[in-house]
């Protein structure tokens, strides 16, 4: 029963600013109704979230929640688990799910949108700028086709300690301000194999300055709704693109020569950290280059490049670690030709696809030379180093994340004497190898080899070799989200016990610093993770 509290709408704290630009400026849905169904002439429907049973907060950031203005005392408030459970209506807030569309699996799927998403408004920061609000889990939408409009508690603490995680990577993500569990229970058949089970829902609160999707444009374009296109594109470049100017065929232009760029930008920080989305559909592509939807995610563990964490993409491999550049040409593509009608020539746009490949090669090399502490790079002496390890690496199983972390440790002046003792000299890499049987002479060979140049290439440069090794240090993380951590922290939370969703949402908070007393997080995954399900196998139910 409600009672007449809660009936209520809440306000916020009386410093944070709600306004409600998407809803006020686009196209509005004239169906009120909540039902499943193709939405047609609007980039939105209004619809509430549903109320849940028995709210509990698991988890906030702190981080995210100091970009809404908002104080520790609230977030911890029964006011705060109302409002980010979707339990009672913020006051001036107008709840909606977005219309959008998207290429899946490499086809064009119609319309998707936000099935379980439900946008509260929008907060303007004096400081921090514009955030949407947005609930994941809080029930069914217009949008929702044959699904229920929710989420269970794993892939919420997922979803929220790796937003987090890769915001504090540096990498650009959309944001995850709080986890709270709904008391409810969900109905989900985790490997689609006939056999389901109740798990515990939960509902992110997900913050982003804005949410569209390529596949927000294709939607338009694709049922030739070309004036729906226009005031979404138009809207899109004044709220999130004012610097490129009005809009009009130029600025269409240059903003989507933004988005190759940007989007280029964020694959280069996948590839540095070892982050495979594991989706890479149009329709989980920022128009604005952050890292969104986190569903059937992972975190490369060996050097693998064709390593997928989606069970649904374990056969093709379309989303694993090495394809992530050429997928996200390809998206890159699909919203091109989404864009077509408003630009009218393809040049402009085939040209920015392209320039997404060039700039990409260009960051991924720079970003390689930074992962060895390469200074100054030069291009064309330094490229060979470059490729040569990055065919070594999986060669034999490497753990990435620990192989460049501790590349620094070695102290490479050893090299320089008379028959260095290799063994001893790489010794500090060798808790990244999995498989130390694997280190045939032909390989430690290679290898050796490659250190030799290396070494050489770091004895040319000048600088103390400390500073080679904090540069290197701000480049190699050495705490990432490993796919077993984030599967033991989930299993203890389904018990009840949130110790280790909060312990590892401290980790990952530095994850470039050496934490001393946290190693045991830093340790290469163990052997009984290494094809248990939910460590290496994620299906894309959540
Ligand atoms: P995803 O694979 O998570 O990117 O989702 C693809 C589409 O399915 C999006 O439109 C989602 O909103 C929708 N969707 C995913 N899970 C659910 C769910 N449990 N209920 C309703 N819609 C969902
Ligand atoms: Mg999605």
């Amino acid at each position: 029963m409600m009672t007449d509290s809660e009936a209520q709408t809440l306000t916020f704290p009386p410093e944070i600013t709600v306004k409600n630009d998407f809803t006020d400026q686009l196209p509005e849905d004239p169906n009120p109704a909540n039902t499943r169904r193709q939405v047609t002439g609007a980039c939105y429907s209004r619809v509430s979230p549903t109320r849940v049973k028995a709210p509990a907060l698991v988890a906030y950031s702190r981080e995210a929640a100091k970009l809404l203005g908002m104080s520790d005392s609230f977030c911890r408030s029964k006011e705060f688990v109302r409002i980010f459970s979707g339990n009672q209506l913020v006051d001036k807030t107008t709840p909606y799910a977005m219309c959008y569309g998207g290429h899946q699996f490499g086809s064009w799927a119609g319309q998707l949108g936000d099935g379980r998403a439900i946008n509260l408004g929008e907060i303007h920061d004096p400081d921090t700028g514009r955030w949407t609000l947005q609930l994941k889990g809080a029930g069914p939408t217009p949008y929702s086709r044959t699904a229920d409009g929710l989420a269970v508690l794993r892939s919420s603490i997922r979803e929220f300690l790796c937003s987090e995680a890769m915001y504090h990577l540096g990498v650009p993500t959309t944001r995850a301000l709080s986890l709270i569990l709904t008391g409810e229970e969900v109905e989900r058949d985790m490997f689609y194999d006939g056999h389901p089970k109740m798990e515990p829902g939960a509902v992110v609160c997900r913050i982003s300055p804005s949410f569209i999707r390529f596949g927000s444009f294709e939607i338009f374009s694709a049922r030739n709704e070309l004036n729906l296109l226009k005031k979404l594109a138009d809207y899109t470049i004044r709220t999130d693109f004012p610097h490129l100017g009005e809009p009009g065929k130029e600025t269409y232009i240059r903003w989507f020569q933004e988005i190759c760029r940007t989007t280029a930008e964020m694959i280069v920080h996948w590839m540095r950290v070892g982050f495979v989305h594991g989706v890479m559909n149009t329709d989980n592509m920022s128009i604005l280059g952050l890292t969104i939807d986190y569903g059937p995610y992972g975190w490369l563990e060996d050097f693998d490049p064709s390593w997928t964490p989606n069970t649904t993409d374990a056969r093709t491999r379309r989303y694993c670690f090495g394809n992530q550049p050429g997928i996200a040409q390809w998206n890159l593509a699909q919203l091109g030709n989404a864009l077509f009608p408003l630009i009218k020539e393809v040049e402009p746009l085939q040209e920015g696809v392209d320039r997404f490949r060039t700039e990409f090669e260009k960051n991924r090399l720079s970003m390689m030379a930074q992962k060895l502490g390469l200074n100054p790079f030069d291009p064309s002496a330094d490229t060979g180093l470059i490729i040569d390890l990055l065919e070594l690496l999986p060669m034999v199983e490497t753990d990435m994340t620990l192989f460049f972390r501790n590349l620094s440790k070695i102290d490479l002046s050893l090299i320089e004497k008379p028959k260095p003792d290799m063994e001893a000299l790489a010794a500090p890499l060798s808790p990244a190898w999995y498989r130390p049987e694997q280190k045939t002479p032909a390989y430690m060979e290679s290898f050796n080899r490659w250190l030799n140049q290396y070494a050489r290439r770091c004895h040319q440069q000048t600088g103390p070799v400390q500073e080679r090794r904090d540069r290197m240090n701000r480049a190699n993380p050495k705490y990432v989200l490993r796919n077993y951590l984030a599967q033991q922290a989930i299993e203890k939370a389904e018990t009840g016990d949130f110790s280790m969703v909060r312990d590892l949402l401290d980790l990952v908070r530095h994850p470039y610093d050496e934490q001393p007393g946290k190693e045991i997080f830093s340790k290469k995954r163990p052997d009984w993770a290494r094809t248990k399900p939910g460590c290496s196998m994620l299906s894309c139910s959540s």
